[in-house]
Order: C-alpha cells, then structure tokens, then sequence
C-alpha cells in the first residue's frame, strides 16, 4: 500500500527503522487508516501502534530524526507524542483491556496486535498497516473492516452489547462517525446501543459533549441528532429537545413537530456557515421554550414568549453540560431572546428607531441572527417560503441603509463621562449615568443624530433639567 504524502512517507520509514532497531513490531491504526482508505487524508494526526512500550518507541523515533522531536510523554497512558514538520504522531503500546462495570477505564495488560484490535470501537477503526521489513505497507484486517469502509458501514469488532457496555462513550462515537462520514450503524449494533443507552451515566460530561459537539459541527448534524434521538440517548442528555417532539390536533388544527423543525434549522444554519458551533448550539436551543408555553387559543396553537422562557433555560442546559459559562453561554442565550425580534420588525410601518434598538442590543451578532432567521424557515409551501425569505431580506436591506447612516452596531457614545465630568465641574454620580442614557436614548429614537454637536446639546439640557449648571 502507498502511505500517502512525502512527509508521511518520510515519517513511517523512520518509524520503521526505528522499531526495527529495539525489535518491536509497528503498524500505523486508528483514524489515520480509515480516512487514507477513504482518500481524506490531509495532514491527520498519525496513530502508531507497537507490539511493547510506546513511549519507548518514540524515544528512538526522535533519536533518529534531525532536528530531534521533543517528546510529550503520557506515563499514565503508557503513550507519547511528538511532532515532525506539523504532523503530530502518537505513539501506544499493544494492549488488551478488560473492563470492570462501573467504570470506562479498563485494566490493561501487555497485549498482542489481535488484542489490541480487538478492543477498538469498530471494524473500520480496527485497520492496521504494517510497518516491519517483511510485510510493510500490508493492510492487516481481522474483523473486514474495508469491506465495511466500501459498504459505508459502522459494525463493532466484537459482540457489541460487550463492546458498548465496556465503554459507553463507544455509542456516541458510532453516531459521531455515522454523522460525520455518512455510515449507517448496522441494524445489531444499533440495538446494542438502544438496550446500553442508559450505561451513557458512567461517561464523563466532557466526553459525551466532546463527541455531541462534533456531531453539531459536521455537515449534516440531523443525521447525528435523529440517531441519538432514536437511541434514546438524546433523551438522556439533552430531554429539552425530545420534549419538542410530537404534533397535536384539536378543532382539526395542528401545530408542526418543533423537534424535526429543530433538526431542519440546525442543518440548514450549518450550510450556512461553516464551523460555527455556538450559532449552532443556538439553532438547536431556539424554540425549546416552546415545550413550555403551548396553548391552544381560539385563533388556534400559541407559544407566547417561548423566546424569553427558551433563553431562560440556557444557563441551566450549559451548566449541566459542562458548556463555558461566558460568551458562549451569552451569545446563545441572546440568540435566543431575539431569534423572534426580526420578524416583528418586518412591514413598512415598523419605526426605524425599533431597528436601532436592534443594531443596538444585538451589534456584531446581528449577522448571525438574521442567518437564523432565515434558517427558520422551514415551510414546505414554496409560494410561503418565498414570500417570508423576500421579508428578511427586505428587512435586511433596511438594517443595512440605517447602519450606513447612523453607525449604531458598535456604537460608543459621543459624550463621554468624562465630558459630562467637565462640563458640569461635577465628580462622578447617579446624574451622569442618566445623561448619558438620556442621550442614548435619543440618538436611537431618533431624537437626535449621533454626532457630538448634537450630543452637546442634549447633555446641555438634560443637565440643567437635573439642576446642573455648566461651568
Ligand atoms: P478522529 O481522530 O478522526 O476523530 P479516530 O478514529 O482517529 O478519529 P481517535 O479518538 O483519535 O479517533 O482514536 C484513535 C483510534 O483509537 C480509533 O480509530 C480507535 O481505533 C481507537 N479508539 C478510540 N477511542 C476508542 C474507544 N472508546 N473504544 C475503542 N477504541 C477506541
Ligand atoms: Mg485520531
């Protein structure tokens, strides 16, 4: 088998040498096999495995090569790493693994190369090529990994209710890569992952989110979402957006599943902007106030300020999830708050001061929402669907002009407090605070243009109202 680019080639022969050197066998697994076989290679982290000690091997790839690689060794792991010209490579030990029931981590001996094949999550994982004198560059394939590879199929080397149960964290990795290369899980498996689903509580929250967090950053994140949807994991980890599951009828009026109208913005948003995964986060939370605030009124289904109560949810959901409490957590929240604010906005007889509001509140992050807002929009009706992306883009055009004109996305106010300061010979007080959101105010309904003159002026009388005085 040809291993790919020069530098790689370059790698695996020192490789080669190296292991020749302390006689330990080595082979290249893992990732790197699997997406070589799939022609994706670019300059994927390199995986290799050697029948003895990893880090030993390591060592004497650094030895032999110029510059020496400084080694990051891992003695916990029994593993190592070093980087050649940007390319990382890994190095491990053969292994075999037994498990005890409450915990993924497993006690782990000396193994042979079919021991450690036979612990790895899947066929198309389990691939290793040679690196020895006699067989190098031979594609060794216990359990047909590469007719799986061709049948884009996800199947685990072993019995897959052992092999899920050992390490739970394996279901979500079935359905990352399942989302990520476009596989199917096989029928078995997937049952396995059914009837395990539960065993997901012994996985860390910084696991599964890792692997949730690659489902939503793939292409089509659906696939991943309906998967751990039918597994019954995303019940699990994220009930919010099963809740939104279901379509109900009364008078012969029904509203839409919100849960498959979730999957639909969350793809249609990630064809729109690529590698975005707290936009992303935010297509998925976006109505799931609404689980909460149906009502069936007589102009038919209502979800009354499900944006507010939706926005309300998401510091709980980013706590529980381990997600980062700042901007991130923020960003979605107010995502959220005004994922509706745009489509009120939309018609003629909306103020332009209402718009400033919105340049205002939202500043950079108004491009990101008015993407959401057109990801919204799932209606199947062309005639609809046309008619309501022609309004946002109407509107867009509006937000546009106003911004050119009054610049109020990263507004800073025109008088500062420290003119306020001199002006009026005052210290700081509660009176600056209001003459600066007076002015604020004004520039944003309109009152006034935001300019510094006319700022002056404002600040001037607002002053006197307050009984100061300049001096
Ligand atoms: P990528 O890096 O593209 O996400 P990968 O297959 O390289 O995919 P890694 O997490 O880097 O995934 O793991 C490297 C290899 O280690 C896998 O291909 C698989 O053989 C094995 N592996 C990783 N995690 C597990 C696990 N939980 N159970 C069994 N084998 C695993
Ligand atoms: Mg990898």
């Amino acid at each position: 088998m040809n291993l790919s680019s020069a530098i790689q080639k370059k790698i695996f022969h020192i490789v080669s040498f190296s292991a020749q050197k302390i006689k330990q066998d080595s082979y290249v697994v893992g990732g790197y096999v699997r997406d070589f076989l799939l022609g994706k290679i670019k300059s994927k982290d390199v995986d290799i495995l050697t029948i003895g000690e990893g880090i030993k091997l390591a060592q004497e790839v650094s030895k032999n090569m110029k510059p020496h690689p400084k080694i990051k060794i891992f003695r916990r792991f029994g593993t190592a790493m070093l980087k050649c010209e940007n390319q990382k490579i890994e190095f491990v030990g053969s292994r075999k693994e037994s498990y005890h029931f409450y915990s993924r981590k497993p006690f782990i001996r000396l193994g042979s190369l079919q021991d450690d094949q036979n612990r790895r999550d899947f066929t198309i994982n389990a691939l290793a090529i040679s690196l020895n004198r006699d067989n190098y560059g031979e594609l060794i394939d216990p359990f047909g990994g590469l007719s799986d590879l061709k049948k884009k199929i996800l199947r685990t080397p072993l019995n897959s209710d052992i092999t899920y149960s050992d390490d739970p964290l394996r279901m979500m990795r079935a359905i990352r890569f399942a989302t990520q290369l476009q596989f199917t899980i096989e029928e078995y498996s997937f049952k396995s992952i059914q009837k395990n689903k539960n065993r997901i509580n012994i996985v860390s929250t910084e696991r599964i989110i890792e692997e949730f967090n690659k489902i939503l950053l793939s292409e089509k994140p659906s696939i991943g979402l309906l998967l751990l949807y039918k597994s019954g994991l995303l019940s699990i980890i994220l009930p919010e957006l099963t809740l939104l599951k279901g379509i109900e009828k009364k008078n012969g009026c029904k509203h839409k599943d919100n849960f498959y109208h979730t999957l639909q913005v969350v793809d249609n948003i990630s064809q729109v902007k690529t590698n975005s995964l707290w936009l992303r986060w935010a297509a998925l939370l976006h109505d799931i106030g609404k689980a909460y605030t149906k009502n069936f009124t007589k102009i038919g289904w209502s979800f009354h300020a499900h944006e507010f109560v939706g926005s309300k949810m998401v510091p709980n959901i980013f706590q529980r999830l381990k997600l980062p409490k700042g901007g991130p957590m923020k960003y979605v929240k107010k995502m959220i708050q005004y994922s509706y604010k745009p489509i009120a906005l939309i018609g003629n007889q909306i103020s332009d001061s209402a718009i400033r509001r919105l340049l205002f509140d939202l500043g950079k992050d108004l491009e990101d929402l008015m993407k959401l807002c057109i990801a919204d929009i799932t209606t199947n009706n062309i005639e609809k669907r046309k008619q309501y992306q022609k309004n946002i883009y109407i509107l867009m055009e509006r937000i546009q002009k106003l911004e050119e004109k009054d610049r109020i996305q990263n507004w800073k106010s025109p008088i500062s407090g420290n003119d306020i300061m001199k002006t009026f010979q005052i210290d700081p007080c509660k009176e600056i605070g209001i003459i600066k959101n007076f002015i604020k105010d004004s520039i944003l309904e309109g009152k006034i243009s935001n300019d510094f003159h006319s700022a002056y002026l404002f600040m001037l009388k607002k002053g006197e109202e307050l009984g100061l005085k300049k001096k």
